[in-house]
């Protein structure tokens, strides 16, 4: 694998991180080489066995005090952020509810997530056992980030491994790696946790170079690096979890509430730029509403402003785009769709300035354009008229990605029938991005969405460990029916125990010979 930027820049020494709104540089980190990855593996390894030791009391202390100087720093932070992304300073504040959310569930939860589970035996022949699973974590667990969330993305995944036990070494993407590493300083340096919180700076290269160093691999990024990745996990046989790209369909029905449908679309297609694996991507409404919610939805999209405004503003709702080729890909889109007879009601062309992309309605769309089919990852919204729900739903599944959807219905029943046809990790009902904030539940994408689930539930801290199957006698017999030695007496009571117990029928428990 090969060092290599999403916009181009060479390997070298040190990196530098600019700012999309105005180009400015926003810092320069190392471009750790691997062996800097393979000594950083080393050090946290050495400090996990102590870690795990704390048990999970022990180690929520550590997460909450983490929680406290990440709110003590917020402002701080989130500038970094900002300086990263060229994000709206709106859109940077979710990043911040994310952490707070995340630490507090998997600190409260954890412990009971962790604990040794007692299971029934199953069948008579057991009933002398006492079963149980243990949970122990990998020791040293990578993660990989994209550039979209710089807080969030790393807060989703890195709680539930440190929860587990495990130390954790993360990799944020080059494109927007500050803020994320002064969290992790904060852990090392502020509040006194032991040293199993690393981070790896660099490019592409480096974060391959963290592959190869761990016991388990989280990636969250786009499909094409995550297949590259899984193909490595499965060279060193590691567990991988692959958190992949999106391109979610909305369902709009026409007993829809069309204002609050146009309100989601807008927040879930616009929010971040559209630079989230789980926006809107493409629009499916059925007919009898249809020129009420693309008026409704043009409206709402014009008034949207977009820049990157002052600290604590709250000028702008939308902001930029966090790379060069980011926006290209956009244009590509929208040209593509342009070009094959769809028209865009506003935005539709790069701003003049800075890598802003204004907000884009485009209708008379359809399946033969590639805002239909790939991943925009931007703040477009294609429109399509559908006869009924059986096209609406058909198309909506006429995809590669299977991250989520949402339906739009006052008809519940409707809603839950439909859901079960979505072919998607998620899915929401009259909301937008809904189903990844609620924690209890998995979040996780289907088909070349990933594989596995990314965090939500148990599964965001037992992901991270082994599972130890555990049995032990509750009476100390002096053998066992099946110990050798083998015998003729022993052996036929054996198998009429097995055939009394195990099977269904009078004639075949007591072994008699079978009808003719
Ligand atoms: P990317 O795949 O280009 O990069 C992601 C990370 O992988 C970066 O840190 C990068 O340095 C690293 N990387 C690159 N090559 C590597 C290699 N060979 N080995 C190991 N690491 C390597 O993705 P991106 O452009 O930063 O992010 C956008 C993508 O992320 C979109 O496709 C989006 O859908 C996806 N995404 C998915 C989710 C989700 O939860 N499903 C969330 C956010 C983003």
């Amino acid at each position: 694998m090969h060092d290599s930027s999403p916009d181009g820049r060479a390997a070298g020494k040190t990196f530098d991180i600019l700012c999309p709104a105005n180009g400015a540089v926003a810092g320069s980190l190392p471009n750790m080489a691997a062996s800097e990855v393979t000594a950083l593996a080393a050090d946290l390894r050495a400090a996990q066995p102590a870690w795990e030791a704390l048990g999970p009391d022990g180690r929520a202390t550590y997460l909450y005090k983490w929680l406290d100087w990440i709110m003590d720093n917020e402002r701080r932070l989130l500038e970094l952020v900002q300086s990263e992304s060229g994000k709206s300073w709106g859109d940077t504040g979710i990043e911040i509810m994310v952490a707070v959310e995340v630490i507090n569930y998997y600190a409260k939860n954890g412990a009971a997530f962790l604990a040794d589970k007692s299971l029934r035996p199953h069948g008579p022949a057991s009933l002398t056992k006492r079963l149980e699973v243990h949970y122990k974590p990998y020791p040293l667990v990578g993660m990989i980030f994209p550039w979209n969330y710089p807080l969030g993305m790393p807060l989703m995944d890195v709680p539930g491994a440190l929860m587990a036990g495990a130390a954790v070494l993360t990799k944020p993407s080059e494109v927007t790696p500050l803020a994320w590493t002064e969290v992790v300083r904060g852990w090392n340096e502020e509040i006194g946790a032991p040293p199993v919180l690393g981070c790896a700076t660099g490019l592409g290269g480096t974060g391959a170079a963290v592959v190869d160093a761990v016991d388990m691999i989280q990636f969250t990024g786009s499909t094409k690096t995550g297949k590259k990745i899984g193909i490595r996990a499965a060279e060193r046989l590691i567990p991988c979890s692959l958190e992949l790209g999106g391109k979610d369909a909305m369902v709009v029905l026409a007993d829809a509430d069309v204002d609050r449908a146009v309100g989601g679309a807008i927040w879930g297609g616009m929010f971040n730029a559209g630079q989230s694996c789980i926006a809107i991507e493409r629009i499916y409404v059925e007919a009898p509403i249809y020129d009420e919610f693309v008026s409704k939805l043009t409206a709402g999209v014009k008034r949207l402003r977009q820049g990157m405004d002052p600290v604590g503003a709250y000028q702008a709702d939308l902001g930029a785009m966090a790379t060069e080729a980011q926006l290209e890909l956009v244009e590509r889109h929208v040209d593509d769709a342009i070009a094959k007879g769809a028209k865009a009601l506003t935005g539709g062309k790069r701003a003049a300035h800075g890598l802003f992309y204004p907000p884009t309605v485009l209708v008379d769309v359809d399946h033969s354009m590639v805002c239909m089919r790939e991943e925009t990852f931007g703040p477009t919204l294609p429109v399509m008229k559908v006869a009924d729900e059986i096209e609406a739903m058909r198309l909506a599944n006429d995809s590669p990605y299977g991250l989520g959807g949402s339906i739009w219905t006052a008809d519940a029943d409707r809603a839950d029938r439909l859901s079960r046809e979505f072919l998607t990790g998620g899915v929401s009902i009259n909301n937008a991005l809904a189903n990844v904030f609620q924690f209890p539940l998995p979040m996780g994408g289907w088909k070349e969405s990933g594989i596995g689930h990314r965090f939500g539930g148990p599964n965001g801290v037992l992901k991270f460990c082994r599972q130890q199957a555990f049995v032990a006698e509750r009476v100390d017999l002096k053998t066992e029916v099946h110990w050798y030695p083998h015998s003729r007496r022993k052996n036929k009571s054996t198998d009429r125990a097995v055939r009394l117990l195990g099977m269904r029928d009078w004639r075949r428990r007591l072994g008699l010979k079978p009808k003719r």
